[in-house]
């Protein structure tokens, strides 16, 4: 069977001095993560690979990139899956790593874990000699102008959430040519957190979730509505019942909407390779990656295509 990758430079109103830089962005990254694939490796090691060119990639809100929380700080959350296993890892409010997703990556396989947070996330991180870098590493001119344009956050606010609050948090899904599934997901949050603040992104179910029985999601959005409906895992029993993998995104997102008035966007493959990348934001920067062909968008219904060369 063909390997698919499909990645999202998160859901909210991406202002047009942004856009091109997130399509192109996520281009690369979702042909960075299919190099992977290419060469024959998993679609855990793919997801991984295509999350970490977007944590380095400034015009995102992961790693290089990310929102900051009310004190000016940079508290970054990470989730990974596998399909094959459901073996999953994840760190939230960890401070001054570059990949949070290499660092989940090694909660899922060098602990018996699932997640680890804050002061024991960093020292997960200094026990296994991963590196730490300064925060201002990790924080981009335009987000302490954020940050200090809004210092105060209007918690539970979902309708300035497209407007102000929403940021680009990342994520991929993929399947390998074995027919194993993988997600990612990798986010600073949103704007001027709480101190501690954790949304959905490293929750298992909510901001991602991998089965091989039924597919891999990654979720983008308003953490606290994604977790109050357990985005990745709605949009997965969906497909349980029969529904394709955009119907069930649809149904997910949409009553998402009518139950708590949440907005956001998921990225969605199937153990067969069936994908879709939906949201009910303004915008989504979204890439896939398929037999040869780039695809991707920003706005609702775009979807543009590359061929690319073999
Ligand atoms: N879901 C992320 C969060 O609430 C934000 C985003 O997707 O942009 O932390």
């Amino acid at each position: 069977m063909s390997a698919v990758l499909v990645v999202h430079g998160g859901a909210w109103a991406i202002p047009n001095d942004l856009a091109q830089a997130s399509v192109e962005g996520v281009k690369a990254a979702a042909c960075g993560g299919f190099a992977v694939l290419k060469a024959g490796g998993s679609a855990l090691d793919a997801v991984e690979a295509a999350v970490m060119g977007l944590e380095d990639n400034g015009v995102f809100n992961a790693g290089h990139g990310a929102a900051l929380n009310t004190d000016g700080e940079v508290e970054l959350d990470s989730i990974i899956m596998d399909g094959r296993t459901l073996g999953c890892g994840a760190v939230s409010s960890v401070k001054n790593i570059a990949h949070p997703v290499s660092l989940a990556r090694a909660v899922m396989e060098k602990t018996s874990h699932v997640m680890l947070t804050d002061r024991g996330a960093n020292l997960f991180a200094e026990s296994i000699g991963v590196a730490t870098v300064p925060t201002e590493a990790l924080v981009t001119e335009l987000e302490r102008t954020e940050w200090k344009k809004n210092k105060t956050y209007m918690a539970g606010v979902v309708e300035d959430f497209n407007a102000q609050w929403a940021h680009d948090t990342v994520g991929a899904v993929a399947v390998d040519r074995a027919g194993n599934v993988a997600c990612a997901t990798s986010t600073g949050g949103i704007r001027n957190k709480m101190v501690g603040r954790v949304g959905d992104s490293p929750v298992i179910g909510c901001g991602g979730y991998a089965d091989n029985l039924s597919g891999a999601v990654s979720c983008t959005g308003h953490g606290e509505s994604i977790l109050k409906v357990t985005l990745a895992r709605l949009i997965l029993s969906h497909i349980e019942q029969g529904k394709s993998v955009a119907e069930a995104s649809q149904l997910a997102l949409q009553y998402m909407g009518d139950r708590v008035k949440g907005a956001g966007g998921a990225i969605v493959v199937s153990p067969s390779g069936q994908w879709s990348a939906t949201f009910t934001t303004e915008r989504m920067a979204w890439a896939a990656v398929e037999d040869g062909v780039l695809w991707y968008g920003l706005e609702p219904n775009e979807r543009k295509k590359e061929q690319l060369s073999q």
